[in-house]
């Protein structure tokens, strides 16, 4: 798994970028696509950009 060269920093993030679990970076057209249910706990929602939504068939939790 290669990491970022930059470090991810919450407090500089641009307005509007979320980010991409599946690419495992920052994109504009990243949306909440699923809950990942957890043993303990509300679960985490994974989002995803819209390249690798159409390439995981993902489904914007929007949408569903
Ligand atoms: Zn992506």
């Amino acid at each position: 798994m290669a990491k970022p060269t930059h470090t991810a920093s919450s407090t500089n993030r641009p307005r509007g970028y979320a980010y991409c679990a599946w690419h495992r970076g920052l994109s504009q057209s990243a949306v909440l696509v699923q809950i990942i249910e957890q043993g303990s706990g509300p679960g985490a929602g994974l989002y995803a950009c819209a390249t690798c939504r159409a390439q995981h068939h993902l489904t914007p939790v929007t949408d569903q």
